[in-house]
């Protein structure tokens, strides 16, 4: 027998491989083509078994989001003003088209509000969907935290879809309720992963005590010790371990190289505190609190920095999450496990759910890990946009439905 922490050690040690470990015992492996015999060779031979889930990572890549016919992109040309199919993965420009869209489309319910700007300068667009009134319930749902979950801005936006175009079929939903909807929080590493490193993870933002490109001093300087300055080029923070909550407790890095990499400081990045800063100034009416994540299949509740605590209206948050898993499986089967994040994946501090119940005291907060378990990973094809949009859309309205009822 081995231990997962023994598996982790060996892989550690192969270079350019990632690990995921889970608390059912299994981990997803990321292992580049060299190293990918000597891995299999390791398990074989210490009886640990294993399934080869995407055999080609890079073939994944190439055919996980085709381009469309001629005659598909001149029909959405022509639809007037924007460009978003739910057929592929769309760049931030298209999202932001849609946005922009449904605010001048729908005036009387849609306002595009820019609540702060990314280390790359691109705005942070949050879509306010409200019938006007008196104060009433609010449901703040973001996207696209990590750059690479692609799937989860595909899902908001296809939320924005179902909740403004199609809105005659749920009008108490609109009535009763206001939304506040950020389908790209992290568009820099968005961005970033459509062009460059389609696994990127984190923020664009320098860190702190080296400054970009500055190039090195050129041959024959004898400055003192000059180039310890250049020394970390290494780039991004990691805005789900940013949040000033418990920070930095476990879970997150102290080193700007690392995925999991925390930041100098809580809140170090414009887009973590553009969030905050918004949903503090609406917090007393916020009732729900909703951040779309993959993959994993798992919708998870606080507290995400500990084992063995739980919020004391745990059961409550509890009751609740399994509405929304029923609803979603209702749908088309798809299951979704519910728990804490430390109990099903690991605990990590600093991120935004356990920010928002600790910190904004929203009572009801959730982090929603999209499809799937695994058999794409990050990489799920885009032909599964429209039915992870539909399920989780019925999984959201549940829950939205709660608080609509609940108001009055
Ligand atoms: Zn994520």
């Amino acid at each position: 027998m081995v231990g997962a922490g023994q598996v982790a050690e060996v892989v550690a040690a192969m270079p350019g491989t990632e690990f995921l470990a889970r608390r059912n015992g299994s981990a997803d492996i990321l292992a580049p083509p060299d190293s990918a015999d000597g891995l299999v060779a390791f398990l074989k031979d210490k009886s640990i078994p294993y399934k080869v889930l995407v055999d080609d990572l890079q073939e994944a890549i190439r055919t996980e989001n085709p381009l469309p016919a001629v005659e598909e992109s001149e029909v959405w040309e022509n639809r007037g003003g924007h460009r978003m199919s739910w057929r592929r993965y769309h760049r931030y420009k298209d999202i932001e088209s849609y946005i922009d869209y449904l605010a001048h489309t729908y005036k009387e319910i849609c306002e595009t509000v820019i609540i702060g700007t990314s280390t790359e300068g691109r705005p942070l667009k949050v879509l306010k969907v409200s019938s006007g009134g008196p104060k009433k319930p609010a449901i703040w749902i973001d996207g696209g935290l990590h750059g690479r979950e692609w799937i989860s801005p595909a899902t908001v936006t296809y939320i924005l879809l179902q909740l403004v175009e199609f809105r005659e079929k749920h009008p108490h939903l609109l009535e009763n309720l206001d939304w506040y909807i950020l389908p790209v929080s992290n568009p820099d590493g968005y961005e970033y992963s459509h062009v460059h490193d389609r696994l990127w993870r984190k923020t664009r933002s320098i860190p702190v005590g080296t400054k970009k490109r500055r190039p090195y001093p050129a041959l024959g300087h004898r400055g003192p010790s000059r180039p310890h300055r250049f020394r970390s080029q290494c780039v991004g923070v990691d805005p789900n371990r940013n949040w000033d909550f418990k920070w930095m407790k476990i879970g997150g890095s102290s080193n700007p190289c690392d995925d999991n990499f925390a930041g100098h400081k809580p809140f170090s990045e414009p887009e973590t505190r553009a969030m905050a800063d918004f949903i503090t100034m609406h917090k007393e009416q916020i009732a729900l609190f909703l951040s779309l994540h993959s993959y994993s299949q798992m919708w998870l509740l606080p507290w995400g920095w500990t084992e063995t605590e739980k919020p004391d209206d745990y059961y409550d948050m509890y009751v609740l999450a399994e509405k929304g898993v029923n609803a979603l499986k209702a749908v088309r089967g798809t299951d979704y496990l519910l728990g804490t994040s430390a109990e099903l994946i690991y605990a990590s501090s600093g991120a935004s759910d356990d920010w928002a119940k600790g910190v904004a005291r929203i009572k009801y907060a959730y982090t929603i890990e999209l499809p799937d378990t695994g058999m794409h990973g990050f990489i799920l094809p885009a032909s599964q946009i429209e039915s992870t949009g539909q399920e989780t859309w019925e999984g959201v309205r549940a829950l939205a439905q709660y608080f609509a009822e609940g108001y009055n």
